[in-house]
C-alpha cells in the first residue's frame, strides 16, 4: 500500500492524530480543513509532536520524523486534497448535517473504490452516510483519544457496506499499528461507549447512593479492574478466574451475577443534587481550572505512553 494517499478531512484534535498514525505507516497524508489556515496550523502542530516523539524515542513506525513529515501536506481546496486518495478519514465536528454534507461533497471528487470513513463517536452510519450515492464503501472508524497511544479502532458498517470495504479498513488499521475491531452491525454507542456507559452508570449510582466516595470508586477501576483490563477483557477474565475455565466460572458465579445485576438501579439522570455533589467531590482533588486539568491530562498521556510501550 506504500505511496498511497490518505486524505484527512477536518484537522482538529482527532484529524491531527489520525494524520500522525497514517504517516507512521508510511502513507502520504493530505489534510483538508474548511477553516482557512487551520490545516497549515495542524501541520505545524504535527511537526512539533512528531519531532518530540522522536526525541522521546516514542515515534511509531520505521521512518524517521523528517521522512514521515515529508509525506504530509495541507490543502485549502477539497478536490486537490482528495486527488489520488484511496482512503478518506473524516474528522469534522460531531454534527450530523456537517458530516452528511462533507461526505456528499467528498463523493463528487473520488472514484467508486475510495473508502469513505468517519471518525464519529456516536452518530449512526446509516445517518452519517444517508446522502451518499454509493454507501457500499462507507464505514465508521471510531478511534479512542489519544489514538497514538490507545490503539483501538471500532469499525462499524453501514447496512450496505461491503465486507471487502470492512476488510480493507481492517488491514489498513492493522498495518499502521492500530488495534481494529469489527462490529457486525450498527448499534447506538457502538461497543466501547456501551460498555463505558454501563460502567459510568454503576459508578454514579454507587456514589449517588452514598455507598462509596468518588475517589474510591475511581480507585476500584484504576487499581482493580483496570489493571487486568489493560491486557485481558472481561470474558477472558472470567475464563481464567475459575480452575476449569468459563463453564466452571458460570457454574460457580452465575447465580451471584444474576442476583447482583437484578438490583442495579434505573438509568441515572446525571443532573440535580447528585451531579452537584459528585462535581464538588472530584474538584476537591482535581479542581476544574485549566491549569489543573491540563496537568492531569499531561499525566494521563505520559502514563498511557508508558503503557503503550509495555503492551508492545
Ligand atoms: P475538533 O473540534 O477538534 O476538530 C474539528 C475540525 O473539523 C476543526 O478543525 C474544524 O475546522 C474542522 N471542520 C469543521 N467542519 C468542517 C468541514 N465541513 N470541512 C472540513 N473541516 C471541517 O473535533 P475533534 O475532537 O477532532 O473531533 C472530530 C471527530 O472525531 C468528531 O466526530 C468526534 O466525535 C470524533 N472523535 C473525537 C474524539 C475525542 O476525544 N475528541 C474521540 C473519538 C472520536
Amino acid at each position: 500500500c506504500k505511496e498511497k494517499i490518505i486524505t484527512v478531512v477536518g484537522s482538529g484534535l482527532i484529524g491531527r492524530s489520525w494524520a500522525m498514525v497514517f504517516l507512521s505507516g508510511g502513507y502520504r497524508v493530505k489534510i483538508y480543513d474548511n477553516q482557512p489556515g487551520q490545516a497549515s496550523r495542524a501541520i505545524a502542530e504535527i511537526r512539533k509532536q512528531v519531532e518530540e516523539l522522536q526525541e522521546a524515542q516514542m515515534l511509531r513506525g520505521n521512518l524517521s520524523a523528517s521522512e514521515q513529515l515529508s509525506l504530509l501536506s495541507s490543502h485549502d481546496d477539497l478536490s486537490q486534497a482528495l486527488e489520488g486518495a484511496f482512503f478518506v478519514q473524516e474528522c469534522v465536528f460531531e454534527e450530523l448535517q456537517a458530516k452528511q454534507a462533507v461526505f456528499q461533497a467528498v463523493e463528487n471528487h473520488v472514484g467508486e473504490d475510495t473508502i469513505l470513513s468517519s471518525s464519529t463517536s456516536c452518530l449512526m452510519p446509516s445517518n452519517v452516510f444517508s446522502l451518499v450515492q454509493n454507501p457500499k464503501r462507507c464505514l465508521i472508524s471510531h478511534p479512542v483519544n489519544p489514538p497514538y497511544y490507545v490503539r483501538l479502532v471500532e469499525l462499524v458498517p453501514h447496512p450496505a457496506t461491503l465486507p471487502k470495504a470492512m476488510d480493507m479498513a481492517f488491514e489498513l488499521m492493522s498495518e499502521v499499528g492500530q488495534a481494529p475491531v469489527r462490529l457486525r452491525r450498527e448499534i447506538d454507542g457502538f461497543a466501547l461507549n456501551r460498555v463505558q456507559y454501563a460502567i459510568i452508570a454503576e459508578c454514579w449510582r454507587l456514589v449517588k447512593d452514598n455507598v462509596i466516595s468518588v475517589k474510591d470508586i475511581d480507585l476500584v477501576m484504576s487499581e482493580g479492574l483496570g489493571m487486568r483490563y489493560a491486557f485481558i477483557g472481561p470474558i477472558e477474565t472470567m475464563h481464567l478466574n475459575a480452575p476449569n475455565g468459563l463453564e466452571d466460572y458460570l457454574g460457580r458465579y452465575r447465580e451471584g451475577m444474576r442476583r447482583v445485576l437484578s438490583n442495579f438501579g434505573p438509568t441515572p439522570e446525571f443532573d440535580g443534587e447528585a451531579a452537584t455533589r459528585i462535581t464538588e467531590e472530584i474538584c476537591e482533588f482535581i479542581p476544574s481550572d485549566q491549569e489543573n486539568l491540563s496537568a492531569r491530562r499531561e499525566r494521563r498521556d505520559q502514563l498511557l505512553m508508558r503503557l503503550a510501550k509495555l503492551k508492545k
